[in-house]
């Protein structure tokens, strides 16, 4: 019998057109890795009586020849995306029980296509973190461990439950949000492919809104080739969220395998940050190394605003999120804490529901917008915004491509290691990732190779506006190169 887990969702489709196997065979196994890999926390709801539903549906519809591009495959959810009828809560106790009367346009596309959905996965509440320690469902564990130890790791954050699952074999692919760092980040830690595409390619619509002017949606997958495949059925227009650009989506696969002879490749040399791993310097060194073997040309480039995108993004990411969170009220939907006026009743269901990492975050956001403050902090933030995004068209200008860069200043920590004492321990995880929101740019994370405990590390490669195409072309250059990587099953 076929290894109905292990596939790529591009072998799935074929086993699945050539009648190997049924959806309804593949959904099972997957619910039965899914059931079996609990310790993992990385499914905050399973949904096994929808997903046997769907499959059975789609083989239906695969058996009369009209199955979609994503028929009968299997996919993981992040909790940050409304599904109809199905428990949405942005892994808040604020949301409660949240039941969404309605579909997010993104998920809406997969269903589409013909994906099975197989449960929601676990997340950084609010997406607000970098290690997925930050959800009330608790903290996700990396199937990934160091080499002779069997302490639990983080899978980076927000997206964690999507990266784990996804490496873990418990889902073929997975939805994942992007704001700072949210999908390469965890991607890096899994040794899974993430894409973070540019800013208004998915529709934002019906995605628990973080930061708008930053937030992203897009997948993450085992190869760069399935990344690709779910692209173009996540992207495309949406007269809902008015920041989505109306653009033909094109077929991100065909750019798999295409020349990348004669790109120039920027290197950033504001990315060589003092005290940073050898190790992650010898990964960078050895992915230029691969795209100049598959002709590419490298230069070195510079982005003079760099050490300033964390600051910035540290004020604006708070500010936009202080406003969107302004509608947990305990009015309207999920949990309400009672008091003695209004007022009280929403002090107390917001400091009841809100978990310490988001509370910090409204605070702040709510200084920064602030009468007397908003000038000196959100104004000028959104200036260095602005500089950022300029350093990357002037080296789009001179004719670079793409751009090399890390994926994380380091790979996958312990539980509880990081960001205690000082918070922005933890901010810094998104060192390489947050300046591509920043610019609104398509950024991806490809695994790359291994520390020296054993654990994934990733390279970055961001591209010019909407030209994910490239990305795909030169992401599978390095994991040509590089190989893939997979944990060694514990739980
Ligand atoms: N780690 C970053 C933050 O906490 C980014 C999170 C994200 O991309 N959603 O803000």
């Amino acid at each position: 019998m076929t290894d109905l887990i292990s596939m790529t969702i591009a072998e799935a489709r074929n086993g699945l057109a050539n009648k190997s196997f049924t959806s309804l065979e593949l959904t099972d196994a997957h619910l039965a890795a899914i059931e079996a890999a609990r310790a993992l926390n990385a499914f905050v709801l399973e949904t096994p009586d929808k997903a046997r539903a769907m499959a059975r549906a789609i083989d239906a519809r695969i058996a009369k020849g009209e199955g979609g591009p994503l028929a009968g495959i299997p996919l993981g959810i992040k909790d940050l995306f409304a599904t109809k009828d199905v428990r949405t809560t942005a892994c808040s106790k604020i949301l409660g029980n949240f039941v969404p009367p309605y579909e997010s346009t993104v998920t809406s596309q997969l269903w589409r296509d013909g994906a099975v959905m197989l449960g929601k996965l676990n997340n950084d509440e609010f997406a607000m973190g970098s290690s997925n320690e930050t959800s009330c469902f608790g903290p996700v564990v990396n199937p990934w461990r160091r080499e002779g130890s069997n302490s639990s790791l983080v899978p980076g954050g927000s997206s964690g439950g999507s990266a784990s699952a996804v490496a873990a074999l418990l889902c073929m692919g997975a939805t994942a949000t992007d704001t700072g760092g949210s999908i390469r980040q965890p991607a890096a830690f899994t040794a899974t492919v993430g894409v973070k595409p540019t800013y208004g390619r998915c529709s934002r619509w019906g995605i628990v809104a973080f930061a708008s002017s930053l937030d992203q949606a897009g997948p993450i997958a085992r190869t760069v080739r399935d990344s690709a495949i779910l692209m173009r059925s996540m992207a495309g227009h949406d007269p809902k969220d008015t920041t989505s650009v109306d653009r033909a989506v094109p077929d991100y696969e065909a750019a798999i395998g295409k020349s990348v002879k004669g790109m120039k490749i920027g290197i950033p040399k504001e990315y060589r940050l003092d005290g940073m791993p050898a190790e992650v310097e010898k990964l960078w060194t050895e992915g230029a190394a691969w795209l100049k073997a598959a002709g590419a040309e490298l230069v070195e480039i510079s982005l003079p605003h760099t050490k300033y995108a964390l600051p910035a993004y540290y004020i604006v990411a708070p500010a936009e999120a202080s406003s969107n969170l302004a509608r947990y009220d305990g009015v309207r939907y999920g949990l309400r804490v009672p008091g003695g006026s209004i007022g009280e009743m929403y002090e107390n269901t917001r400091a009841e529901g809100f978990g310490d990492e988001v509370r910090r975050r409204v605070m702040i956001g709510t200084y920064v917008l602030s009468a007397g403050y908003y000038d000196a902090y959100y104004l000028r933030a959104q200036k260095v915004r602005t500089l950022i995004k300029k350093d990357f068209e002037d080296c789009f200008a001179k004719g670079v491509n793409a751009i090399l860069t890390p994926a994380t200043p380091s790979a996958a920590f312990g539980v509880g290691e990081k960001g205690g004492a000082d918070p922005v321990e933890m901010y810094l995880n998104d060192i390489f990732t947050v300046t591509v929101n920043m610019a609104g740019l398509p950024g991806i994370a490809v695994p790359a190779g291994k520390d020296t405990q054993g654990l994934p590390l990733g390279l970055q490669l961001i591209g010019r506006p909407f030209d994910e195409e490239t990305l795909f072309s030169l992401g599978e250059v390095v994991e040509q190169a590089a190989g893939r990587f997979t944990p060694a099953r514990w739980w």
